[in-house]
């Protein structure tokens, strides 16, 4: 018995049979913030075959209070959270194969791992209706199965879907408390993070482990302060029209037009720009680009971040950015074309 994974060998339902079946599973992780890093760090440690991290963001001193993979030395860096998690991850278990992806979970990114890596998992950890109705989509389209978590303050839910055997997160639109779907700008406290985190790995196991019997099979919800819980059954709400799971799929969010171009990040004074062409930046020639207009641009390996007053403008390498304080879409537009168009 390989000592690592003992413990968990023991436990029957996984045993001996399980945990080679969990050395040969790939999970996709859809952002790495708090439920990103918990979910990650279990998961790696459990022996997963290959983790793929997909993070649009950087590491700020705000993370580090319950984004757990993080420390202090990553937020001054201001490091791409995919990367630092990679490294974080690396160090816990070498025999997990990692690949960090610094970008956006699109449709085009979401759906070209679908098909070219047929992962075994997708597990969101993002804080956006648009990134999970996509996730949706992908999964039902290509029959993988995705657990849901959101969280705010004190509260949070999740529930795992799966192709062919539950709803999807479409039928579920007007169940699901909107406050668990769209960002929200509240303040969250970690336990409510490690509560969803637990729920989410737990039923990933038995995903990974086929156990398809002990999934739970319903929404979760819980509120740690007011101390309130509920577990509703949801499979009647199945439609059979659905665009996602119904009988003539049409799988809108991975259309063109749903693609949002610019966002108000989450519960930040801050917007993200993509261009609508890909393109790909030598981060230091951009900084001395800035430098040159007499602006302090500080660049890592990724990114190029820009002080502009009150307003500071983030860079990515794949020319997608960040300017941060404003929450307005056509100043930040206005801002990044000055440099950028
Ligand atoms: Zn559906």
């Amino acid at each position: 018995m390989n000592e690592r994974y003992s413990r968990q060998q023991l436990f029957a339902p996984i045993g001996e049979e399980g945990q080679k079946k969990i050395r040969e599973k790939h999970v996709v992780l859809i952002g790495a913030g708090a439920l990103g890093t918990g979910n990650a760090e279990a998961l790696v440690r459990a022996g997963i075959g290959k983790l793929t991290i997909i993070d649009r963001d950087y590491v700020e001193w705000s993370n580090l209070q319950r984004q757990q993979l993080y420390s202090e030395v990553d937020a001054k860096e201001r490091l791409p959270k995919a990367i630092a998690a990679k490294r974080r991850l690396e160090r816990i278990n070498s025999e997990v194969k990692i690949d960090a992806i610094v970008g956006e979970a699109d449709a085009e990114q979401l759906e070209s791992l679908a098909v070219e890596q047929r992962p075994d998992l997708l597990i969101d950890a993002t804080d956006n209706f648009d990134a999970r109705m996509i996730i949706n989509d992908v999964a039902y389209k290509y029959g993988i199965p995705w657990i849901y978590g959101a969280c705010v303050g004190s509260y949070g839910l999740s529930y795992a879907f799966i192709p062919g055997r539950t709803p999807c997160l479409y039928c579920l639109l007007e169940t699901v408390p909107q406050g668990g779907l769209t960002c929200d700008t509240a303040g969250i406290i970690s336990p409510a993070v490690q509560m969803v985190v637990s729920y989410q790995v737990a039923e990933a196991l038995k995903v990974l482990v086929e156990d398809w019997a002990a999934l739970r099979g319903k929404l979760v919800s819980f509120d740690l302060w007011t101390n309130e819980y509920a577990a509703i059954r949801i499979d009647a709400v199945k439609r059979d029209d659905c665009p996602t799971c119904g009988h003539r799929p049409s799988y809108p969010f991975l259309s063109y037009e749903h693609q949002t171009k610019t966002a108000v990040l989450c519960g930040r004074d801050s917007v993200q720009i993509r261009p609508s062409s890909r393109r790909q930046y030598d981060v230091n020639e951009l900084a001395s680009f800035f430098r040159r207009q007499g602006l302090r641009a500080e660049a890592n390996p990724y990114l190029v971040s820009v002080s502009l007053g009150a307003k500071r403008l983030v860079v990515f390498a794949d020319g997608r950015a960040l300017v941060h304080g404003t929450k307005d879409v056509n100043e930040a537009k206005t801002i990044y074309y000055r440099y950028l168009g």
